[in-house]
């Protein structure tokens, strides 16, 4: 098991020594992050469930993190960090409510700057991350990527989920009335919390 990371990180630092972090970080701290995913309590104590609490005893890479982090200057003296992040996490299932394992499995670039001015004269392969001050938090750094890594609607594969055999007859008789299933998909998408913030990645990276 990888060692834990330090909550504080100072970047310039560590970006200009072209240093590396490898560890994992705990999930605790990611308050946005875990209002899109199960919580170890959540499924626990749910008493119909008794199998989950002996996958969630063995798994124990769950409520963790498994980062690397590559810190460095480019030939433009762009200070930047190279990252990776793993988690596997708990979602409800959209179709049978029932808790499905997600992994998530992120790659980010990020282009260190100390503000918004310098933000948008980063060349196009970062991602801004300004910073103030000689502390960052890297819970922080890390929460955002994974809240943009989640999936916008958790779904089991079609064999694996308990409501697949009531699908197949729903989409049966819905059969011929064209686009009913795009309408469904939108509306999962206004109403996950999160499709805001990944509309904004989106349209920050035109620019
Ligand atoms: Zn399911």
């Amino acid at each position: 098991m990888s060692a834990p990371l330090p909550d504080h990180i100072d970047i310039l630092r560590l970006a200009r020594q072209g240093s590396k972090l490898v560890g994992r970080l705990s999930l605790d701290g990611m308050a946005r992050f875990r209002q899109g995913i199960l919580l170890q309590d959540d499924i626990v104590n749910t008493d119909q469930k008794p199998v989950l609490k002996d996958v969630l005893q063995e798994h124990q890479d769950i409520g963790f993190a498994n980062i690397e982090l590559e810190f460095g200057e480019d030939d433009e003296h762009n200070l930047f960090i190279n990252g990776k992040a793993q988690a596997s996490v708990y979602m409800t299932c959209q179709r049978c409510l029932e808790p499905m394992l997600v992994e998530l499995d992120v790659s980010f670039l990020l282009g260190v700057v100390e503000d918004e001015a310098r933000a948008g004269r980063l060349p196009g392969q970062y991602e801004p991350l300004v910073i103030t001050g000689k502390s960052s938090s890297l819970p922080e750094i890390i929460e955002d990527e994974l809240i943009l890594s989640l999936p916008l609607v958790a779904l089991h594969e079609v064999d694996q989920c308990s409501a697949s055999t009531l699908m197949t007859s729903v989409s049966a008789k819905g059969r011929g009335k064209g686009d009913g299933q795009e309408d469904d998909k939108e509306e999962n998408r206004l109403n996950n919390p999160f499709s805001v913030l990944s509309t904004l990645k989106k349209e920050g990276k035109k620019h």
